[in-house]
């Protein structure tokens, strides 16, 4: 479990802003839902025999007995909000959120214990046109970012549950039969959740693969056309993709598209983006039906791509405009001056200098602030309603300025160039 900070979290506020401005334009709104649900919601929405349910969830009994887990995902506690606040009845909802989520898995580069999503949902709309919007919506964020270049979208469909107890039984069929050539994970998912098999990274265990069933061959009239059409826009869109037959996910949840985001540039832990359709989840979990369709990005991976490929504007790294110097006793008028000049000049970013000290020390200070100009208070400049105007990064003179000047010379130096 990470610590943010201060000099990366103007990344995060960069990637974070990225993402409401853009969810805003596309007319998806905000809803927040707590952290701890109880643990029954995640294991009737992830699935029993899922990793995170089985091994990931911090998970714990209250003072009531009742046992609660940090979440682990955002779409269950979605579904649980809008079901019991009746966002759900004959509505649709365009809806995104963002914050921590908790999995105890091994740490390693781009895996944490408590990573950060932003989630986007819909719900109530049946049709392919919402699954092609949303990956309409990744691929503009990637492109808003300047990321497009390094990240690639895989897809797949998986068809109906029934479609996929079909298959699932053909293929535990064909892999009882090579059972001894299964490596020691995939046997045991053989019981379990055999069609984790299918993202095996274990060589020999891919090579059975090979000639075994495909989903593909499975999935129903509807969910085939479904895909199509989402095809269909991609191609229409310009955004490149790759059907990738073997994509399943780790969750139990979903039904028809899948989809991933992935990269070659952060190692093993590519996947930035991941998501896709789960039309029964909502009556899984208790409401009526109501078909749901979403993705979620990991924040900490996107941030480390931003990082990795340069991406990230240098103007976003919060420059300081102004370092006030209050040398003497002038402590007091230095924070009304301050808050003066902060009506006046709304753009600037001004820090004042509080503690006291000597010039000489002050003036360390603001040089190693990187604010642009050091403005001095000191006894004679405030009896003389004066202040020293000391340019620190240019080639110019310092000048004595009226206070009641100051704000008009500072709104014309920085209001210009914002
Ligand atoms: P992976 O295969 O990478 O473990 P997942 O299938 O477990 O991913 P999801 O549950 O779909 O992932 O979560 C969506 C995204 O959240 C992932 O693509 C990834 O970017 C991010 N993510 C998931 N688990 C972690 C983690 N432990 N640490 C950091 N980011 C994570
Ligand atoms: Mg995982």
């Amino acid at each position: 479990m990470n610590d943010l900070l201060p000099e990366q979290s103007a990344t995060w506020q960069y990637l974070e802003r990225a993402v409401a401005d853009l969810l805003s334009r596309y007319s998806y709104r905000e809803i927040r839902f707590p952290i701890l649900e109880s643990t029954e919601l995640f294991k009737r929405a992830v699935g029993e025999v899922t990793d995170i349910v089985e091994k990931e969830m911090y998970s714990f009994e209250d003072r009531n007995g009742d046992s609660l887990s940090l979440r682990p995902e955002g779409t269950a506690g979605c579904v649980r909000a809008c079901t019991q606040n009746g966002l759900l009845h004959n509505q649709t909802q365009r809806l995104w959120y963002s914050g921590p989520m908790f999995r105890h898995e091994r740490p390693q580069k781009g895996r944490l214990r408590q990573f950060h999503q932003v989630g986007v949902e819909a719900f109530g709309l049946l049709g392919p046109d919402i699954d092609a919007e949303l990956l309409l919506i990744t691929a503009r964020l990637w492109k808003n970012l300047k990321i497009d270049h390094a990240v690639k979208l895989q897809i797949n469909s998986l068809g109906t549950s029934a479609d996929r107890a079909t298959y699932r039984a053909a293929l535990v069929d064909y892999l009882m039969q090579r059972h001894d050539q299964l490596d020691e994970d995939s046997q045991r998912r053989l019981t379990s959740n055999p069609m984790r098999i299918l993202d095996s990274k274990n060589e020999a265990t891919q090579a059975l693969l090979k000639d075994a069933p495909k989903l593909a061959d499975f999935i129903d009239q509807e969910s085939r056309d479904h895909f199509q059409h989402i095809c269909a826009v991609l191609d229409k869109a310009g955004i490149a993709y790759q059907i990738n037959q073997r994509l399943v996910r780790g969750l139990d949840y979903y039904s028809k598209t899948v989809f991933e985001w992935v990269t070659d540039s952060l190692g093993a832990q590519g996947t930035v983006c991941a998501g896709g359709r789960y039309d029964g989840l909502v009556e899984q979990l208790g409401g009526k039906p109501c078909p749901g369709v979403g993705f979620a990005m990991g924040v900490e991976r996107l941030v480390l791509l931003l990082d990795e490929l340069g991406v990230v504007p240098d103007s976003i790294g919060q420059q300081l405009d102004l370092y006030l110097l209050a040398v003497g006793n002038v402590e007091q008028q230095a924070l009304v001056l301050a808050e003066n000049l902060r009506t006046d000049c709304a753009n600037i970013r001004l820090e004042v200098h509080c503690g006291g000290g000597s010039f000489k020390s002050q003036i360390k200070k603001a040089d190693k602030s990187g604010a642009a100009i050091a403005l001095i208070l000191g006894e004679d400049e405030a009896s003389s309603g004066t202040i020293g105007v000391k340019y620190l990064r240019e080639d110019i003179q310092q000048q004595a300025v009226a206070q009641s000047d100051l704000s008009e010379l500072l709104n014309k130096k920085f209001n210009n160039a914002l």
